[in-house]
């Protein structure tokens, strides 16, 4: 079967958005809606894999929409709705636990991260978050997947699965009326945001994540001048100047990633930040990155909050983007059964 280029990706309402966020994937979604048919989503059902306290999720859910938006994506073009509006998500997941292996499950890093020393207190949700992930992608056959650097492996698992599916099912497949036996396509990773994995401000060998305890680990998209000034005055370094070529950001992970920041905001390379500040201390290198963070975080934020006055219109965009994906993955998901042999 021949695959139309078709894009997939989405965000957590986990939180607030952050730089991570912004420059690892949003910046490259805004960029592939000008080249591609792009369905971008809310997951409020990987959302809830951690504890999320029903009365703000909701909340959440708008923010991060809200951000999309701000961010510019554009929900007339792209189809752009939250998760548990669609249930075809949830109903090729379940075909897919079925198709995944334990043994792929348990090599899957960001597990062990998020479920930390109390592995057997961990929903199980958690574990088989890479195959709703897997769901999520396939439910609309796309082919690529703009993500931050962290997400890789997990694409990596919806290649697996849509090949063993196709491998599992070929001859149901050719029934149904797939010549070639090939029912999904292997999704493409594109990873090549301007910062594809941005670290804690606290760790330089963390990612930033919107789920971290301390806010002071990151740089949120809702955070004020004042805040982000105080943020990056806080973060962690060490007491070296900085050096003027990149090799000498090497064992540096805190002063490595703050460079990094400051080349990805500035639309520039770790090489032309050092060029400029190489030999700068810390206390003067920070103000200046305050300053770039605030210039590209401040537009998006206020806009945010502009469209955050409206609620009734952002939950009208997530209606109708739900249906229009409705609509893709519904014919999808009816040949998912025809093949599994599920009557209907
Ligand atoms: P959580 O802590 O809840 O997992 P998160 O910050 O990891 O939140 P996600 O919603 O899981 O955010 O991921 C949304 C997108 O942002 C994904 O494409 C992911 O790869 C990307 N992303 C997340 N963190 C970073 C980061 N630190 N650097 C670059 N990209 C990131
Ligand atoms: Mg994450």
């Amino acid at each position: 079967m021949a695959f139309a280029p078709r894009v997939f990706s989405g965000m957590q309402p986990t939180g607030n958005l952050h730089l991570g966020n912004y420059l690892g994937a949003m910046v490259q979604w805004v960029e592939m809606q000008k080249t591609h048919e792009c369905i971008f989503c809310v997951v409020d059902m990987h959302a809830i894999t951690l504890w999320q306290d029903p009365a703000d999720l909701v909340g959440q859910t708008r923010s991060v929409t809200a951000a999309y938006l701000a961010a510019g994506i554009d929900p007339g073009q792209s189809i752009l709705f939250n998760q548990s509006q669609v249930a075809e998500h949830a109903e090729l997941a379940w075909v897919f636990n079925c198709v995944a292996r334990l043994g792929w499950l348990n090599r899957m890093t960001q597990f062990k991260e998020k479920a930390g020393k109390d592995r057997e207190n961990a929903s199980v949700g958690l574990y088989a978050y890479p195959v709703l992930m897997a769901a999520d992608i396939l439910a609309y056959r796309a082919t690529h997947v703009p993500v931050g650097d962290d997400q890789k492996q997990h694409l990596e698992l919806a290649r697996d699965i849509a090949q063993k599916f196709n491998n599992d099912f070929a001859e149901s497949i050719r029934k149904v009326g797939i010549a070639d036996g090939i029912f999904f396509p292997q999704p493409e990773p594109v990873i090549m945001g301007p910062a594809t994995r941005v670290m804690s401000l606290r760790d330089g060998t963390k990612k930033m994540s919107k789920s971290d305890p301390s806010d002071l680990s990151r740089i949120n998209m809702t955070d004020d001048a004042d805040t982000i000034a105080k943020k990056i005055q806080k973060a962690k370094t060490d007491p070296e100047a900085l050096p003027s070529e990149t090799a000498g950001l090497a064992g540096r992970p805190e002063a490595d990633n703050l460079v990094g920041i400051y080349a990805a905001l500035a639309g520039t390379t770790k090489a032309g930040v050092l060029k400029e500040h190489g030999g700068a201390q810390f206390s003067t290198f920070k103000k200046a990155l305050a300053e770039v963070a605030v210039s590209r975080v401040g537009p998006v934020n206020a806009e945010m909050q502009r469209l955050l006055g409206d609620p009734a219109e952002i939950d009208r965009i997530l209606r109708d983007g739900a249906e229009r994906a409705r609509v893709i993955a519904r014919p999808i998901m009816d040949q998912v059964k025809d093949v599994v042999g599920f009557l209907r």
